[in-house]
């Protein structure tokens, strides 16, 4: 999180203008302070009865933020079987490793099986793959679509009709049957309804509908409520507000676990609320070029570094660095592809000069880990403010990062 001091900017205490000049741009600056604030907030919300939080590593996967969490307490939400691997690496144990994945195959599910992590399962054709395959010997998560629509976004939801993620919960009584033909022990639901939810109440409408289809299930330990909180982007924003959801949810769940004749565990696996705002992308303006239409403020990165705004439409907050008792004027802010790469329109920002330094807030989640190699681009740096102190955690990509795995044949 970027903040202003009196005649700077800072993050964790670190000039801003120093770690360009260290580290020069583009630069992902990451503050664990910000990381441990959230998870704590989170952690504490529901009084006593702590919820186990799975960092979902697909919003940020470098590997000292996957040892910063696990010092935290953390385990891990993987959606993929790199993200396990990536998480054991990082000295996760396997039980602490969630694995959610999508459309894969069965070997790759087998793969995850084989390292012992919690298999979450999200289609009934897989599920009675799964069964005949494991039977009793394995237990499974059930990934249900509780057809709650989340969050304002279609691309971002995944609990609406169409969506194609979950098990639906009108395809109960298949579950039910591939269970009891299989043999299956279920020790855990799941629902993940999208992203950007800023109501509590979708939330506990969600958790309702889980438990009503629990009575089935009578090996359950644990129910996955997903995450999707959403964080401010903008100074003043709306934001999930964790603490009513943690006194709702959490006075409901005591209920539901003795209606259900067992202590249960209450699981979130948030991504963005764990590292959106711990983190910045900070750019250099190459050029402003005043159009018929616009003043377009063009920078060092685009869509290869921070596709948001183009892929969800995704507000970032945009802070120049360089000028920021300036006066404030209008500009489109673009990125250097030779494709259209908008970061905003018509944004109204400290007067920019070239060679000014800009920040884009709330780039910790989904940031470096979308990013690409598109028009031969390096990738950008990564850097950790950690207890006062700042750390290259990724180095700036060069040529041969860009010639690797190339074959020259001819
Ligand atoms: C992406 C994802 C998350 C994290 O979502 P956020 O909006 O970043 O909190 C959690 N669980 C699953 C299964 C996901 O795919």
């Amino acid at each position: 999180m970027i903040q202003k001091t009196e005649n700077s900017f800072q993050i964790g205490g670190i000039d801003v203008k120093d770690l360009c000049n260290k580290y020069d741009t583009p630069i992902y600056v990451y503050d664990t302070a910000v990381m441990k604030t959230q998870y704590e907030k989170l952690s504490n919300a529901f009084g006593n009865r702590k919820p186990k939080i799975k960092f979902a590593c697909k919003a940020l996967n470098n590997i000292n933020v996957l040892k910063y969490f696990r010092q935290l307490g953390s385990g891990l939400d993987c959606v993929s079987i790199q993200e396990v691997w990536l998480g054991l690496k990082a000295g996760f144990q396997p039980h602490e490793i969630m694995y959610t994945p999508n459309c894969v195959s069965m070997e790759e599910i087998d793969l995850a099986v084989k390292e012992g992590v919690q298999i979450n399962i999200d289609n009934t054709s897989i599920l009675e793959q799964f069964g005949t395959k494991y039977g009793s010997k394995i237990q499974v998560c059930v990934r249900i679509n509780p057809h709650v629509m989340a969050g304002g976004n279609l691309n971002i939801s995944t609990g609406h009709i169409d969506s194609k993620f979950g098990i639906s919960i009108y395809q109960m009584r298949h579950v039910e049957r591939i269970v009891k033909t299989t043999g299956l022990v279920v020790n855990g639901l799941h629902m993940h309804t999208g992203s950007d939810i800023l109501d509590v109440e979708v939330f506990l409408r969600g958790a309702e509908i889980l438990f009503e289809q629990t009575e089935f299930f009578k090996d359950l330990q644990f129910i996955d409520f997903g995450s999707g909180f959403k964080v401010p982007y903008k100074p003043e924003d709306y934001y999930t507000d964790i603490n009513e959801l943690g006194q709702k949810l959490g006075a409901r769940f005591i209920e539901f676990c003795k209606s259900y004749g067992r202590e249960l565990d209450l699981w979130f696996e948030p991504g963005k609320f764990l590292v959106s705002e711990a983190g910045t992308f900070l750019v250099k303006v190459n050029v402003l070029k005043q159009t018929t239409a616009a003043v377009f403020v063009g920078v060092d990165s685009g869509l290869n570094h921070l596709i948001r705004p183009m892929l969800y439409n995704s507000y970032h907050h945009i802070t120049n660095v360089s000028n920021s008792n300036g006066v404030p004027r209008i500009y489109t802010v673009v990125g250097y592809i030779c494709e259209t790469d908008t970061f905003a329109w018509d944004r109204k920002i400290s007067e920019v000069k070239e060679g000014d330094i800009l920040a884009f807030h709330n780039a910790g989640s989904y940031g470096f880990t979308m990013s690409s190699n598109y028009n031969s681009r390096f990738r950008p740096a990564e850097v950790l403010v950690h207890e006062g102190k700042d750390f290259l955690i990724r180095k700036r990509e060069s040529m041969e990062d860009i010639l690797r795995n190339q074959m020259e044949v001819l």
